[in-house]
C-alpha cells in the first residue's frame, strides 16, 4: 500500500449531513476530504427528496388543471402532460443543486473527491477513483454518510424484470400505461399518485395489512380511501409469488391473497420495499467498524462507532430515514466534537408523506402509546370542519392529537390535509416548549388558516378525570 495523504477530517460518502460537517471543519481550518462516487451532495437533491418534490408538484399541476372548470377556469380541450418537460423541470433544478454543492466545496476549502472508497487499514480508504486510478486517504477523524438504497426482494423473476427503483421511476420519459407498485410506505404511495396523476393505470401491492405500517390503521385506512378515490387501485395483504417480462414493456405478477391466488398485468414495475444500508464489501471490519445484524453501522447515542475516531451520520447509522435527521446527526457531532455533550436519544422526530393531501406526524401514534402502556386522551377533528377548507374544497383527511391521560402534554399528532406539515409544526413548537394543550386550544389563530382547525381540534380533547373546564 502507498504512504497514505493524510487529512485532518475524512468522510466517506456525501449525504446531507456529512456534506454540512465537510464545510463547517474546512471553514475551521481543518484539511477536509470527502469522497463521493456518484451523487454530488447525496441522494436528496439528486434522487430523492428534492427531485421527488418537483415531479409531484408537476403531477399536482397536471391534477388541477384537470379539475379546473370546478374552480371557474375553463381550458379548452383535453390536459395533456409532457413527461420529458416533466423530467428536464426535474433536472434543471438537480443541475442548479449541483452547482450550488460546487460552489460550496469550493468556498469551504473541502476538497470533493469523486470515486468509491474502501477501507483498507482502520481510519484509511482506497478511493477507486471515477476518472481513473487510486488514491489512499488516512483521517486523524473519519465520518461515514453512506446513506442506503432500494432493497429488491428476492421474488423469482423480479431481478430480471429490471424493476424500476425511485432513481428510474424520477428519470421516465413517459407515463407508463399500467404501473404496479411493490410497497406502501410514503415513497410507493407518493410516486404511486404522481404517475396517476400523470395518466398511468397505477395499482399498488402491499404486503401487509395496511399502509404505511407505522401509521395507526384509521390514518393508513384514510389514506388509502382518499387515493382510492383518486382511482389509484390497491391490492392489500398480497404476496408476490413470482414476476415475468421486463418492466418497460410487458410483466405479469402473481400474488397470493390469503388462500386466493391472482395474476395482474402491467407495463411497468416499482420496487418501494424498503432501503438497505450501503455497508457491504467496503472492509468496514478492516477498520474495526461493526455491524448490527440488519447491516447498519453500529453506533452510540453519540453516533461514535466501535472504532475509534470514526464516527456514522444519516441512514446509514440506522437514523430515522429523513434528510432533517442527517442534518441533525451533524449537529450533533459537531457540537460534540466542541466539547458539548449532545445524544441522539429522545429527539422529537417530524416527518412528512407528500401526498396530496399530505400526512404529517410528530411524536407517538395511538398505537405506540398503547403498546407503551402510556395512558392518554385522544381527539380528533375531520377536516372538513376546519373553515379554510370550505375555501379550498380540501376537506378530506383529519387531525388527531394525543395527550396525557393525567397531565396536560401533547404526545403526538399526525393530520392527513392540506398544509399538514405547516400546521405540524405548530404543534411540535408547543411540544418542544413542554406547553400544556391548552395553551394551543385556547391560543387565536389567524382565520381562515388551516392552523386554525387546531383550536377546535384541542377543544374535543376529553378533560382529564376529575378536572373541570375554566
Ligand atoms: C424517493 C425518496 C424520497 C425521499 N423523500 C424524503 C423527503 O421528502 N424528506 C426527507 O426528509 N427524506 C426523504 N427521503 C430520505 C432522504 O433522502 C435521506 O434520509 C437523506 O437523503 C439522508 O441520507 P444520508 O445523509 O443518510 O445519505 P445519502 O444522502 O444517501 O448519501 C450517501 C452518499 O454516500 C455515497 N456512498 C455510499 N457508499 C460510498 C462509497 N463506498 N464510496 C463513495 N461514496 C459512497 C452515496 O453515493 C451517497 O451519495 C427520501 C428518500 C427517497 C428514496
Amino acid at each position: 500500500m502507498s504512504e497514505p495523504e493524510r487529512f485532518e477530517v475524512l468522510i466517506l460518502g456525501s449525504g446531507f449531513g456529512g456534506k454540512l460537517l465537510a464545510w463547517h471543519m474546512a471553514r475551521a481550518g481543518r484539511r477536509t476530504a470527502v469522497v463521493e462516487r456518484r451523487w454530488i451532495g447525496g441522494s436528496c437533491p439528486n434522487i430523492a427528496c428534492l427531485p421527488s418534490k418537483n415531479e409531484i408538484w408537476s403531477a399536482r399541476i397536471a391534477y388541477q388543471a384537470r379539475h379546473a372548470a370546478q374552480f371557474g377556469t375553463m381550458i379548452g380541450g383535453p390536459v395533456t402532460t409532457d413527461m420529458a418537460q416533466v423530467r428536464q423541470r426535474k433536472r434543471d433544478m438537480v443541475e442548479r443543486e449541483i452547482a450550488l454543492h460546487l460552489q460550496n466545496y469550493k468556498a469551504s476549502g473541502a476538497e470533493l473527491i469523486m470515486g468509491s472508497g474502501r477501507f483498507v487499514a482502520p481510519q484509511t480508504l482506497e478511493v477507486g477513483l471515477n476518472d481513473g486510478g487510486t488514491r489512499v486517504l488516512a483521517g486523524d477523524q473519519v465520518f461515514l454518510n453512506l446513506g442506503t438504497h432500494a432493497a429488491i426482494p428476492n421474488v423469482p423473476g423480479l431481478g430480471a424484470a429490471a424493476p424500476l427503483t425511485h432513481i428510474e421511476a424520477l428519470e421516465l420519459d413517459y407515463a407508463p400505461t399500467h404501473l404496479i407498485v411493490l410497497g406502501g410506505g410514503y415513497v410507493g404511495l407518493e410516486l404511486a399518485q404522481a404517475y396517476h396523476r400523470f395518466g398511468s393505470r397505477v395499482t399498488v401491492v402491499e404486503r401487509g395489512p395496511q399502509l404505511m405500517a407505522r401509521e395507526d390503521p384509521e390514518i393508513a385506512d384514510e389514506v388509502q380511501r382518499i387515493l382510492g378515490g383518486e382511482g389509484i387501485e390497491f391490492l392489500m395483504a398480497a404476496e408476490t409469488l413470482d414476476v415475468r417480462g421486463r418492466s418497460g414493456g410487458e410483466v405479469s405478477i402473481t400474488l397470493r391473497t390469503g388462500a386466493v391466488e391472482q395474476k395482474i398485468e402491467g407495463s411497468d414495475i416499482l420496487v418501494a420495499t424498503g432501503r438497505v444500508p450501503n455497508t457491504a464489501g467496503i472492509g468496514l471490519e478492516v477498520a474495526g467498524i461493526e455491524l448490527d445484524g440488519d447491516g447498519y453501522i453500529r453506533v452510540n447515542d453519540r453516533l461514535e462507532t466501535t472504532a475509534p475516531n470514526v464516527w456514522a451520520i444519516g441512514e446509514c447509522a440506522g437514523s430515522p430515514q429523513f434528510t432533517h435527521v442527517s442534518i441533525d446527526d451533524f449537529r450533533i457531532i459537531k457540537d460534540n466534537l466542541a466539547g458539548a455533550n449532545r445524544s441522539t436519544r429522545g429527539r422529537l422526530v417530524p416527518y412528512c408523506m407528500f401526498t396530496e393531501p399530505p400526512l404529517a406526524r410528530v411524536g407517538l401514534s395511538e398505537s405506540e402509546a398503547r403498546r407503551q402502556g402510556i395512558a392518554i386522551r385522544v381527539a380528533r377533528l375531520p377536516m372538513s370542519a376546519v373553515r379554510r377548507t370550505a375555501t379550498t374544497d380540501e376537506t378530506q383527511g383529519l387531525m388527531k392529537v394525543l395527550v396525557g391521560a393525567d397531565d396536560d402534554r401533547i404526545l403526538g399528532f399526525t393530520m392527513i390535509g392540506a398544509e399538514a406539515g405547516e400546521v405540524m409544526a405548530v404543534v411540535q413548537a408547543a411540544m418542544l416548549a413542554d406547553l400544556p394543550y391548552t395553551r394551543l386550544r385556547d391560543a387565536i389563530f389567524a382565520h381562515p388558516t388551516m392552523a386554525e382547525g387546531l383550536g377546535s381540534l384541542l377543544e374535543n380533547v376529553p378533560l382529564a378525570a376529575g378536572s373541570r373546564r375554566a
